[in-house]
């Protein structure tokens, strides 16, 4: 057993550091100010090959694996979570389905572009009448001679209305199935098909950089092959894009642990009160050390789901625990380095402000920490 990263993804790490630091510290907090996208940002994680970085070259990648892509997350979420979490949505939500199930023809039109960064494509689960009950999809899509007619809507979709989106795929019911359960199946839709409607951004809490818009679809119609892999799949291929997802929200939630770590260390040398650095005091030093161990301990768990994930061993469970750690230690974190801070801990313009209204999100997102000990339950035969 052996945890060490290996030449190359240290550097990986190292570069994915140097560019966060470098480019995305300084540009990231008027984004965050403003609520807005990113762009120029993404421009350069494209040329970087972050968008690649799990698929094979033919396709367009960097021929990595998916502990690549975490490995970036971390580096990324240790600055900041608007940026990490729209290169997760992008990879793992957006192009990973596509790679994964969809036809030669599909993966030839859309995984250049989406790998190289310079398209984004979403996925459209979440309803809003429905999100950790997945099964109850209300949007249906109906094959009309060669097409299929979509109608419905689907809540909070994350990279669904930026300049550069170039398609959602969406989840649908499809039919019924003998025992009288619903079909659900998964399809393509892209950008600007007539019919598919994509609302004014959200105006959310954290992640304020990142894009999230509520999607209605009204008599959309799209071409038959647009189907993602086959009819009535659709249930299996979101349960394995989330278990795999929930890997990489658990790398994003270390980063942004980590991060929290990093900047209580800066700021406890800085803040002198009654005469002396609040970093001599031992209460702080001890909430610095619990904040490290949280975030070690998280790692590990990642790095655990990762290796069993690319092994080809079961990882649910392990993807389940390493999100629902990750999460719960990302808001314990955030929430302790704003202490450390003090009043300025609650001022937008310290990093930890943003760690902290970015935190409570990961407790939600890709399945809430409830529908993780769900998951954990059933793989332990309760
Ligand atoms: C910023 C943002 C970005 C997102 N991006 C995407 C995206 O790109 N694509 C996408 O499809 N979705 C996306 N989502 C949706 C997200 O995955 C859902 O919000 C999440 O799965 C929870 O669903 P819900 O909001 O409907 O909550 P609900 O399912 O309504 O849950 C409400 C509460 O009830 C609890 N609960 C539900 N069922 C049970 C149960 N059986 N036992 C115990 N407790 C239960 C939940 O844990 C939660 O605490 C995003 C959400 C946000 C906020």
């Amino acid at each position: 057993m052996d945890f060490r990263l290996s030449e190359e993804q240290e550097a990986l790490r190292e570069s994915v550091r140097d560019f966060a630091r470098e480019v995305v510290a300084p540009a990231i907090a008027e984004h965050y100010e403003q609520h807005t996208f990113p762009y120029e940002i993404v421009r350069q994680m494209g040329k970087m090959g972050l968008f690649g970085l799990p698929f094979p070259e033919e396709h367009g990648g960097m021929g990595g694996d998916y502990f690549a892509l975490c490995l970036a997350l971390e580096e990324l979420a240790r600055i900041d979570s608007s940026v990490a979490i729209t290169l997760e949505a992008a990879v793992s939500l957006g192009a990973m389905p596509i790679y994964r199930f969809g036809t030669d023809e599909q993966q030839a039109q859309w995984l250049p572009k989406l790998l190289s960064g310079e398209a984004l494509a979403a996925f459209g689960l979440t309803e809003p009448g429905t999100g950790s009950d997945a099964g109850g999809t209300q949007t249906r899509a109906v094959l009309d001679g060669d097409e299929w007619v979509i109608n419905g809507s689907k809540a909070f979709i994350t990279n669904s209305g930026t300049d550069i989106t170039s398609l959602v795929t969406v989840t649908a019911v499809t039919g019924t199935r003998p025992d009288g359960s619903k079909e659900l199946s998964s399809i393509i839709v892209p950008s600007g098909t007539p019919g598919f409607t994509v609302a004014p951004a959200y105006s959310k809490v954290g992640w304020t950089a990142s894009d999230t818009h509520e999607l209605t679809f009204d008599d959309c119609r799209v071409p038959a092959a647009n189907l993602l892999g086959q009819r009535g799949r659709g249930f299996a291929q979101f349960l394995r894009t989330l278990d795999e997802g929930r890997i990489a929200i658990a790398a994003l939630a270390v980063g942004l642990a980590q991060g929290c770590v990093d900047e209580s260390i800066k700021y406890a040398k800085e803040r002198h009160a009654f005469g002396q650095p609040i970093g001599n005091y031992q209460a702080i030093q001890f909430k610095i050390a619990d904040m490290e161990l949280r975030a070690h301990t998280a790692r590990l768990a990642y790095y655990d789901a990762a290796a069993r994930m690319l092994a080809g061993e079961p990882f649910k469970r392990q993807a389940a625990i390493a999100k629902l750690h990750a999460s719960t230690i990302a808001v314990d974190n955030a929430r302790e380095a704003t202490q450390i801070h003090g009043g300025y801990g609650f001022m937008n313009e310290y990093p930890v402000a943003r760690f902290w209204r970015d935190a409570k999100i990961l407790e939600i997102g890709e399945g809430t920490s409830e529908v993780q000990r769900m998951v954990i339950a059933r793989d332990l035969g309760i």
